[in-house]
């Protein structure tokens, strides 16, 4: 009896996609949560809310003191519009506002600050509370969801990741040697995996999916693949 109780418990579908830039991760992610009605929460999309901040009010983001303690104030979230993420800052929608380089750097270095890290977490957690998600991000598996029972760590070769992110810029009119991006992806791995909090590492449990040589609908299906096999073993609602 207790165990056929135990049996039919559910818990909510959480997916945690963690990886190093360039992995696909957004896009991925995006049309793996579509496939399977659920919401995707683009985490990296706060860091980048939280690096505008700082810009706004003239922070150097680099000054942890002040950064983490003018964040206190900030009012970091998300709400979903057809199912599609915007990202709030103090109530103005900032989605459109949050892709620049610039904004790239501020959220590089505001996303190293523990106390900046332990509010967004925390943010994160209550979002995925009670609901079906999916989050990417770079310490999903490791820290935000530790329990999820789909953990992926999504990656690629530096060099393929450079090729894609080549071809993306190429779209946008915009030229660059192979080697300068390269090396961008190298020096962004660097500080994503070796800073001091949550540094971007492989969960122990998470199953890695090496996209160096996979189509994207190839890379979809391969994670599809991975979720419904747990969905087969696990009671877990959408
Ligand atoms: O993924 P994206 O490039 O949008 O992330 C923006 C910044 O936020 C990156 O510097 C990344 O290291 C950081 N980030 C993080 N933890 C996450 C998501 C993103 O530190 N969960």
């Amino acid at each position: 009896m207790t165990s056929e109780r135990v049996s039919k418990q559910s818990r909510p579908l959480l997916i945690a996609i963690d990886g190093p830039v360039g992995a696909g991760k957004s896009s991925i992610s995006d049309e793996v949560a579509r496939r399977l009605g659920i919401l995707h929460l683009d985490t990296g999309a706060m860091y980048r809310a939280a690096g505008l901040y700082t810009m706004r009010h003239g922070l150097d983001p680099h000054d942890e003191a002040a950064v983490t303690s003018a964040l206190e104030h900030a009012d970091i979230g998300v709400r979903y519009v057809d199912g599609a993420q915007r990202t709030l800052l103090d109530g103005e929608d900032v989605t459109g506002l949050i892709r620049t380089q610039e904004v790239s750097d501020a959220a590089s270095a505001v996303s190293k600050h523990p106390g900046v890290r332990a509010r967004l977490v925390r943010a994160q957690r209550a979002l995925a509370e009670s609901t079906p998600m999916l989050l990417d991000g770079r310490d999903i598996g490791t820290v935000v969801l530790k329990d999820a029972p789909v953990k992926i760590y999504l990656t690629a070769s530096p060099e393929a990741r450079a090729k894609r992110r080549l071809l993306q810029y190429r779209e946008q009119g915009e030229e660059h040697s192979f080697g300068e991006v390269l090396a961008a992806v190298n020096a962004r791995d660097d500080q994503d995996m070796h800073r001091e909090a949550d540094p971007l590492r492989q969960a122990e449990d998470a199953v890695v999916v090496d996209s160096s040589d996979m189509t994207f609908e190839e890379t979809v299906e391969a994670i599809m693949t991975l979720v419904k096999a747990v969905m087969a073993k696990e009671t877990l609602h959408v």
